[in-house]
């Protein structure tokens, strides 16, 4: 029997992996329904490969897909992402949600709580804060960043926005947005709801162990996000892993498995850690590798591009 905790994007996809192969699995969380935060952009080709192997067709799910990417001013053409319906999707991924006793594996999908593996030393996770208003502006990703982070405007469509920003100092989040509304034309407007967060921001290799006794970790758990905040997909692809991993009997190869196909997260994040520390020759030195990672997938842009993005 193996146990999930956590019924996010990654504790849901691993549940249907484990069930549509056979295996006795329970999932169970701690919310009533799917959480609803906006974390709804996602790289179309991916998540809909992914998906078809539990038999989901993604596209049921895709809202829009804006055109440009509008990053303090600079228009990106959009290469692949996708607003999808995050809350509809696990909703429908939910199934009966209850917890064995002794199961043989505990799957942490827990997220930033990370609430079964042991803590993070030097853990850093950002707080966030969010909500959705309407507004009538042009369906584009509007992004105003800065070295300690950002705020973005995501349109779900039908005039809906997700409105929010994530910095290392909670206190400078009202600035971001206030910044962002005068940049982009986005008026403070009623809010449909509003909540806060967090989100880990550090490398998958300072995130270990991702298993320790009999418990496994996936997801955000184990630090699977991208320097821009991007975890679905990275989420989605450690909990592959991991199935991967238990149908070949293999978990003792997950770790460096994850480490490995996850790659280009690491490069992220370290990119993240020397722009934090200030460490600009660092990071200019990251930014090729990282240009050619996310030219494919998610956005077009240069070297030149980055580099006025950031200010070095
Ligand atoms: C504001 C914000 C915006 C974001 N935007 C994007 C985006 O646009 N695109 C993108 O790719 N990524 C985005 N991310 C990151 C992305 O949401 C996460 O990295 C991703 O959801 C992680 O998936 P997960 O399954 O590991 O964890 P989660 O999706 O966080 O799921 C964890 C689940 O575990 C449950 N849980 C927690 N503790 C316990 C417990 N003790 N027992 C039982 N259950 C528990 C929670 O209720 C939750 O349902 C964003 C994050 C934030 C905070």
């Amino acid at each position: 029997m193996i146990q999930i905790y956590g019924a996010g994007i990654a504790g849901t996809y691993l549940y249907h992996l484990l069930s549509k192969n056979g295996y006795e699995v329970r999932i169970y969380d701690r919310r009533k329904e799917p959480d609803c935060r906006c974390a709804w952009g996602i790289v179309y080709r991916e998540a809909k490969k992914l998906y078809a192997e539990i038999g989901l067709n993604f596209d049921d799910y895709v809202l829009l897909k804006p055109q440009y990417v509008v990053a303090n001013g600079l228009w990106l053409r959009n290469r692949d992402i996708v607003i999808f319906d995050k809350k509809r999707l696990l909703s429908d991924l939910w199934v009966d949600l209850s917890a064995a006793e002794n199961p043989e594996l505990i799957v942490d999908a827990t997220g930033v709580s990370r609430a079964l593996l042991p803590p993070i030393r030097e853990d850093r996770v950002l707080p966030t804060s969010q909500c959705i208003e309407e507004h009538e502006v042009e369906e584009n990703i509007y992004i105003q960043m800065e070295r300690t982070g950002y705020a973005w405007a995501f349109p779900l469509g039908d005039g809906r926005w997700h409105i929010g920003a994530g910095n290392v100092d909670k206190a400078k989040i009202p600035v971001f947005i206030s910044k962002l509304r005068e940049k982009y034309g986005f008026e403070e407007k009623d809010k449909t709801c509003q909540c806060s967060a967090k989100v880990r921001l550090l490398q998958p290799s300072k995130c270990l162990p991702f298993i320790s006794k009999n418990v496994v970790g996936v997801g955000e758990a184990i630090g699977c996000v991208s320097g821009a905040g991007e975890g679905n997909v990275p989420s989605l692809v450690s909990a592959k892993i991991l199935f991967e991993c238990i149908a070949a009997g293999s978990l003792s190869e997950y770790e460096s498995r994850v480490l490995k196909e996850l790659e280009w997260v690491e490069i992220e994040q370290k990119f993240v850690d020397a722009m934090l520390k200030n460490n600009y020759i660092s990071a200019i030195r990251l930014l090729p590798r990282i240009i050619a990672i996310e030219n494919g997938r998610t956005v077009q842009h240069s070297i030149r591009d980055i580099r006025k993005l950031i200010n070095i």
